[in-house]
C-alpha cells in the first residue's frame, strides 16, 4: 500500500512541482499516471522509491513511513520496489541472464537462488531463450522485457514504470503491457507514467492525472483524457 498525504515538493531551483498531493494505491493495483510534460509525473513517481524527498508531506509504503528511515534504509526499501525506465537501462557488456542475476548478487542470494528466479522470471517475460544473448542483439522491446525482468527478480510488492513504451512502436508497446498485465495478475502493484492515449484506452485501469502539481482526476478505468 501507498499512502501519501499532503505531499509538497519544491526543488533547490525554485521550482514547486508537486502541490498538495494526497491519495492512496492499494496492494495490486495497476495505476496510469498522466498528465502534461512539467506537471509533476516523474516527481511523484521518484518520491515513491525515494529517489528525491518530499519538501513536506508524508509518504507511508507497505507499512514504512518514509521520513521516518534511515538513509542506510534506503536500499531495503528500493528492494521493495521495482523500476523500469524508458531508456531500458541494461549494462551492455552482460548477457541477459547476467543483468537480471545482478540484481541478486548485490544482495548475496546464493549461486542456486540466482539460477532459479532468473530462470523464473526470463520465463514470466517469454526470453528463456534469449539468456545468453547481449543488449545490442535484442530488439526494443526484447530489452525493455529483460529490464522489467530484472525490476520484478527480487520479488518486489509495487513496480514503477515512467514512460516504459516511449521508445517502441505500438505494437511492441501492446507486448510490454501484456507482460506488466500478468505480473500485476499475480498481486504486483502496477505505477505506470505514460504519454500514451492508446494504451490508456485499450487497458482500462485507474487513472491519476497531475496537472500542474495537483491531482486534476482520479477515475477507475478512466480514459486517457488529453488529445496527442
Ligand atoms: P513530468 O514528469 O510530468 O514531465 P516532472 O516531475 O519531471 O514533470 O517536473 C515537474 C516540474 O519540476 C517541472 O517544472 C520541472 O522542470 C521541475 N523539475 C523536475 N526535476 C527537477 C530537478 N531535479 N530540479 C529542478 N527542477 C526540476
Amino acid at each position: 500500500m501507498i499512502a501519501m498525504k499532503d505531499i509538497y515538493k519544491t526543488y533547490p531551483n525554485g521550482v514547486t512541482a508537486l502541490n498538495g498531493v494526497s491519495v492512496q494505491i492499494d496492494q495490486g493495483e495497476f495505476v496510469y499516471i498522466v498528465g502534461p510534460s512539467g506537471a509533476g509525473k516523474s516527481t511523484f513517481i521518484k518520491l515513491i522509491f525515494r529517489e528525491e524527498k518530499p519538501s513536506s508531506g508524508s509518504i507511508i509504503i507497505n507499512d514504512t513511513n518514509l521520513a521516518e528511515i534511515k538513509e542506510k534504509m534506503v536500499p531495503y526499501l528500493r528492494r521493495e520496489i521495482g523500476v523500469v525506465f524508458q531508456d531500458f537501462r541494461l549494462l551492455p557488456k552482460l548477457t541477459v541472464y547476467e543483468n537480471i542475476a545482478f540484481a541478486l548478487e548485490v544482495i548475496n542470494e546464493s549461486p542456486r537462488n540466482i539460477r532459479k528466479r532468473v530462470m523464473e522470471v526470463l520465463e514470466i517475460v517469454g526470453l528463456k531463450n534469449k539468456a545468453r544473448f547481449r543488449p545490442d542483439e535484442l530488439s526494443g522491446g526484447e530489452q525493455q522485457r529483460v529490464s522489467i525482468a530484472r525490476a520484478i527478480v527480487n520479488q518486489p510488492k509495487i513496480v514503477i514504470a515512467d514512460e516504459p513504451t516511449g521508445n517502441l512502436d505500438p505494437e511492441t508497446s501492446l507486448e510490454i503491457m501484456k507482460t506488466f498485465e500478468s505480473i500485476n495478475e499475480r498481486g504486483t502493484t502496477i505505477i505506470m507514467a505514460t504519454h500514451s492515449k492508446e494504451i490508456v484506452n485499450r487497458f482500462k485501469r485507474r487513472v491519476i492525472a497531475i496537472e500542474d502539481g495537483i491531482i486534476a482526476r482520479d477515475q477507475q478505468r478512466g480514459e486517457y483524457g488529453y488529445e496527442v
